[in-house]
């Protein structure tokens, strides 16, 4: 066969998740995650560590890396920064921009270059950087500019990138393919709902808005990061209770949102407690769903109306509740949900609302690794 498979790879500090497929046919040959990456106790030392682990791993499914002729990989960055807004082969230089954007996600870009630097050493051929951000630079400037001094936030490259790019780009061209439409016609709300939580608002295939900003807190109540808060309240934490700014950024980034909220930031867990009549769970979602109403909202003014509103992620593709609570009451809008389209569980992209509906409401399963595939493909020829 000719078709050579891409190997994807995103890196976590602890973790590795791998996938090897081919970016034409969307055929997955293989796929996984290496966990406890460096951790005491564990035998996985580092990320070339967990590249051998992964290479063992697969040889025992059948898969020889080496002898299948890879014809690249592919990296997920979350941070691409005010430098790059497509995805870009790596060299030696394109490694030392992303060092220097850390500051920027110094919780997630230092974990990507081990990671790319462990797999350049190990397999020689193309490296490319897919970037989390790339989809979302060519948001317009009312949107990407915060309201601080101008100086200031060129000085030190401070605007929304917004993150999840890959997906939002992947999903909003997939449920147009599920419409039969080009994206060119259609004005839609995306609502990427994972461990992370993102929306956004997405004309002729541009983005137009979305929740998350300079960093991946901002925006929809999400496992364990707060999403919007008052910015004064930083201030407000470190006079009155004396935290330092880490113990902030620990705080609103880890003990936050669902979990903060009720206890556990596994979704499914949270919709147990509901069930059982929690009232800690039923705070947590309602105020999930409240965000999330106001995000659908603004972006349906700021679009001056809605074609489609997409759900899709761990959250979004499986929650049949989620779904019905946000779209309830927005007949208005023309937004509603057919109760048994919802309910029904299905792998696949499908359309929810009713048939007629003004506005359509889909579910479409997003995947990145096949998003990242094809662009590392587009990019080594
Ligand atoms: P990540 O952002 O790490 O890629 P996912 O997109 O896999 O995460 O989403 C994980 C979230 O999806 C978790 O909160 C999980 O509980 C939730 N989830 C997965 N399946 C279901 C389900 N059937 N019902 C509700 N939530 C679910």
């Amino acid at each position: 066969m000719t078709e050579h498979p891409v190997l994807v790879l995103n890196a976590g500090s602890s973790s590795l998740k791998y996938q090897l497929l081919v970016p034409e046919s969307g055929d997955v040959r293989a796929g996984g995650v290496i966990e406890r990456i460096g951790e005491s106790g564990s035998d996985v030392a580092d990320h070339a560590a967990a590249l051998e682990a992964m290479t063992e791993r697969l040889r025992s499914d059948d898969v020889d890396l080496d002898e299948l002729q890879l014809r690249a990989v592919g990296h997920r960055v979350v941070h691409g920064g005010p430098d790059f807004s497509e995805p870009v082969l790596i060299d030696d230089a394109v490694l030392d921009r992303v060092r220097d954007l850390s500051s920027l996600a110094p919780l997630h870009n230092p974990a990507a270059i081990t990671g790319i630097e462990a797999a350049r050493d190990r397999f020689d051929v193309p490296h490319v950087a897919v970037f989390d951000t790339a989809f979302f630079s060519a948001l317009p400037p009312q949107a990407s500019t915060y309201a601080v001094p101008r100086d200031l936030a060129e000085k030190h490259a401070i605007r929304r990138y917004g993150f999840h790019g890959t997906s939002h780009e992947y999903v909003s061209q997939a449920a147009a393919d599920l419409l039969g439409r080009p994206t060119s016609d259609l004005r839609q709300v995306i609502l990427h709902l994972g461990n992370g939580c993102s929306a956004s608002a997405v004309r002729g295939g541009r983005p137009v808005d979305t929740s998350m900003g300079l960093t991946p807190l901002q925006g929809l109540v999400m496992g364990t990061r707060s999403g919007d808060v008052d910015p004064g309240l930083h201030a407000y934490l470190a006079r009155e209770v004396g935290l330092s700014l880490d113990e902030i950024d620990t705080l609103l980034n880890k003990k936050s949102g669902v979990l903060g909220l009720s206890g556990v930031n596994d979704f499914r867990e949270l919709e147990d407690r509901l069930e059982a009549g929690d009232a800690a769970a039923r705070l947590a979602f309602d105020v999930v769903v409240h965000r999330l109403k106001h995000y659908v909202g603004a972006y349906l003014a700021i679009l001056g109306g809605l074609d489609v509103l997409v759900f899709t992620a761990g959250i979004g593709e499986n929650s049949t509740t989620v779904r019905a609570a946000v779209t309830e009451g927005l007949g208005e809008l023309g937004i509603t949900v057919d109760p048994a389209r919802n309910a029904a569980r299905s792998k696949q992209a499908r359309v929810i609302s009713p048939d007629g509906s003004r506005v359509v409401v889909a579910v479409v399963p997003t995947n990145e690794e096949l998003a990242i595939a094809r662009q590392t493909a587009d990019l080594v020829g």
